[in-house]
């Protein structure tokens, strides 16, 4: 089973998946329980009809050696009959167990005080449940996904949840192995490295034994191949289908960049799809990669058009299926290549009720900190002779809005070697950006959420507070989330379900932008903050980008 926090549908409404980051303290529990919307319903057995897609992975990967009868998905609700007296193993797949994500730790700087968020909450919840349903049984409890990492900064915890393993890593190819080892409390050394890797700045390999942690063996195979990665036998939540695993383009704060490049193929993408359909009524599908446009990519991550065209149209002319946005996509494909995104504009059907959604690491509007950790992020274009960061994101931000997509931007505060100079130049372009418009007067559309890089000291010592934010980085904040403000007003009516609900959520969406501009306003001004510079800032300065720019023909 997955992180209870994953088994909910925030009413599809744009951001609202980021509910859970939320502090408890100031999201009190009936709003909390009403935007998250109903758990996504069982089957008669208990088993639910969707699930993570990361749990969906695990089960079809366990039943190439198990039978069907012996492997069974519960949710949050069926724990108690799931768990039995010859249950020998309990695997979680989590994304912030402990709610040290940068989402999550954006909102503790800010609101400062006590940092227990949702996700946290659910999380305990979910272990003390397990716990109790398998009490005086033979059950192991073995967690893994993303949100092991947590565990590393927090090793205790692992402890104090009595949880008996924690995975780390990729395991597709060798699940079944690791289940039956766990069961028999007794982890083969060839295969299984009983410890964790961790990375330096320069991302050298540090190895870090651990007895309750589990890692694939140092030497040999260290990610599964393409092959030996199963498809999904059972519906993932908001119809999930992956496409690659593994990105390249090296920027040098991400992990994901280290994991070797592996692409489905159409006929795997079409399994999934499927899958979702058939069992599941997905007729919208969510691709996943870390970057949608790196797919099979040319020379210096040159979109390679054919391809994405393929996988576009594979999934578009499934008979049943309406609509799909990718997950992450990075902002310099829709910048250079309009014709492109004029093509899949087509094949997806996008427009003014049917707007494509993706999220984008902007990560910050300083040239300099963009040359220096992420100089590849923007090829093939080059920043400079290209055109300035600046320049290439509102080439792409037009483009976007032009072909109806919505970015969801993230940006990292608090980066290493970041000056005050960095930040103010990361405020004007928000402001900039936030005050364009396509030639024919629409406004451009995106959303900007800012994430904190919190020193691992300071993860440590527990305490948060917005002594943590020093001027320029408030700024940051005030600029993105009076952005969102905007964005929420502008788009109170999305959301599914009947017009009453959609009117609610519309409502709260709409009323806690604006809330939650007025709370991040009231801590700047505390802290001192000029909050009109925040408002004008980069505005008199304004650059007058052309939307026919030699970016357009990249
Ligand atoms: S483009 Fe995204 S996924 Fe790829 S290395 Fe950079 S941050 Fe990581």
């Amino acid at each position: 089973m997955s992180d209870n926090t994953l088994m909910y549908g925030y009413r599809d409404f744009p951001l609202l998946d980021f509910l859970p980051c939320a502090p408890v303290s100031k999201v009190p529990a009936p709003v909390f329980n009403f935007l998250k919307g109903p758990p996504y319903p069982a089957m008669s057995d208990g088993q639910p009809i969707h699930t993570a897609y990361a749990v969906r992975k695990m089960e079809a990967s366990l039943l190439r050696r198990n039978k069907r009868e012996d492997i069974y998905v519960a949710q949050n609700d069926s724990i108690e009959s799931a768990i039995k007296d010859d249950t020998e193993v309990i695997g979680v797949s989590t994304m912030d167990p402990l709610g040290l994500g940068p989402t999550t730790m954006s909102y503790y700087v800010l609101f400062g005080g006590d940092p227990y968020a949702w996700v946290r909450k659910e999380w305990e919840t979910l272990i003390a449940k397990i716990n109790a349903a398998r009490k005086g049984k033979k059950a192991k409890l073995l967690i893994g996904g993303p949100g092991v990492l947590e565990f590393f900064q927090m090793r205790e915890e692992l402890d104090k949840e009595g949880i008996d393993f924690a995975f780390s890593g990729e395991a597709d190819d060798i699940m079944p192995d690791l289940f039956e080892q766990v069961a028999a409390d007794n982890i083969d050394s060839k295969m299984f490295y009983k410890g964790y890797t961790e990375y330096d700045e320069k991302f050298s390999r540090k190895y870090k034994q651990d007895e309750k942690i589990i890692s694939r063996a140092q030497t040999g195979k260290l990610y599964p191949r393409l092959e030996e990665i199963p498809t999904i036998v059972n519906p993932s939540v908001k119809g999930m289908v992956e496409v690659m695993r593994g990105c390249g383009i090296g920027c040098d704060f991400c992990e994901v960049t280290l994991r070797p490049l592996r692409y489905y193929t159409p006929e795997m993408i079409r399994t999934e799809v499927e899958v979702n359909l058939k069992k599941g009524g997905n007729s919208h599908v969510w691709l996943h990669s870390d970057d949608i446009w790196g797919y099979k990519h040319d020379n210096f991550f040159r979109p390679n058009e054919e391809e994405l065209v393929d996988m576009f149209k594979v999934v578009m002319d499934t008979p049943g299926i309406s609509g799909m946005n990718p997950t992450h996509g990075r902002i310099s494909i829709p910048s250079g290549f309009p014709e492109l995104m004029e093509k899949i504009q087509k094949i997806l059907k996008a427009g003014p009720n049917n707007w494509i959604g993706v999220q984008t690491g902007l990560e910050t509007g300083s040239e300099t900190l963009a040359k220096k950790h992420m100089p590849n992020k923007t090829m093939p274009l080059k920043i400079g002779p290209d055109g300035s960061w600046e320049e290439i994101v509102w080439q792409g931000v037009y483009n976007e809005t032009k072909y109806y997509w919505r970015s969801a931007f993230t940006l990292q505060v608090g980066q290493p070697g970041e000056t005050e100079e960095d930040l103010w130049e990361t405020v004007a372009m928000i402001n900039r950006l936030s005050n364009s418009t396509l030639t024919d007067g629409r406004p451009f559309e995106f959303t900007i959420t800012p994430l904190q890089n919190v020193p691992m000291g300071r993860i440590t010592s527990k305490k948060f507070d917005s002594d943590l934010l020093n001027e320029a980085e408030l700024g940051v904040y005030y600029a993105s989330y009076r952005h969102l403000a905007k964005m929420a007003s502008r788009r109170r009516s999305e959301g599914e379900g009947n017009m009453i609900v959609r009117a609610g959520t519309g409502a709260i969406v709409s009323v806690g932008g604006y809330l939650m501009m007025k709370v991040v306003e009231d801590v700047a001004r505390k802290k001192g903050v000029d909050i009109s510079k925040v408002k004008r800032y980069g505005l008199e300065q304004r650059r007058e980008f052309s939307s026919q720019s030699s970016l357009a023909h990249a």
